[in-house]
């Protein structure tokens, strides 16, 4: 018999509620940290625990039937995936943010201006359609930093409170998308019957917790 395989982040700010997502499910597997691949023991399932930024491209290349990722990650990879469901966590915005003590107002100010951020697709496409032409520099990690630093004018992040903006004076500008984990599959996995088995699970999970 067929064994589906669902990518999930190994760590980070989606691991714990993907995890209990699943296992509210009625799935059973061990939550092992060390392993890449837990067997699900009641369901013909395994769960791959991989870097968030992996799992788009896993489902899309069918190395993974299934995903839970942040839309954010799946708009950065532009991969040709199936949305399957919203699952209400993770839930952030990705936004320009600029110096508190800066004089730039309006969208416009951004032209010529170098914006730091770990999005440059998502950034890149959001200004474009505005007409506007920054200095996208694209860096790793810490952005929050980068004005204060002088490597940029301002910055594309997630924000979720925005406590971290704050505490780098940065005030929030302009919102460029919202963004929460959702499931996805290889394109057409919609099709296949323990797919449907396991949405239809997903979804009686989120309908008990409205
Ligand atoms: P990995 O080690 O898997 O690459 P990561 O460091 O890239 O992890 P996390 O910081 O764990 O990623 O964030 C995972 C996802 O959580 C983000 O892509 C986003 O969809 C969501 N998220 C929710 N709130 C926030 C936030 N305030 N900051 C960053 N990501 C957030
Ligand atoms: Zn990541």
């Amino acid at each position: 018999m067929k064994t589906l395989k669902i990518a999930i982040q190994k760590s980070g700010r989606l691991n714990e509620k993907s995890v209990e997502l699943l296992k509210n499910c009625g799935l059973n597997f061990e939550n092992y940290k060390s392993s890449l691949i837990s067997p699900v023991s009641n369901f013909p399932l395994e769960i791959l625990f991989l870097r968030d930024d992996d799992i788009p491209e896993y489902v899309q290349d069918g190395i993974a039937d299934l995903g839970i990722v942040g839309e954010n990650v799946i708009q950065e990879t532009e991969v040709e995936v199936s949305y399957l469901q919203k699952l209400g966590f993770g839930k952030c915005s990705l936004k320009i943010a600029v110096p508190n003590n800066n004089s730039i107002t309006a969208l416009e100010q951004l032209n010529g201006k170098a914006i730091a951020t770990t999005y440059p697709v998502i950034l890149g496409k959001y200004l474009a359609e505005k007409n506007i032409t920054s200095d996208i520099r694209t860096i790793s990690g810490s952005v929050e930093i980068s004005p204060g630093l002088g490597l940029s004018d301002a910055i594309c992040d997630l924000v979720s409170t925005g406590g971290t903006l704050k505490s780098n004076g940065l005030v929030p500008f302009a919102d460029v998308m919202s963004s929460e984990a959702v499931l996805i599959g290889q394109k057409g996995s919609e099709n296949d019957d323990l797919v449907q088995e396991l949405i239809q699970r997903i979804q009686s999970v989120l309908r008990a917790k409205e």
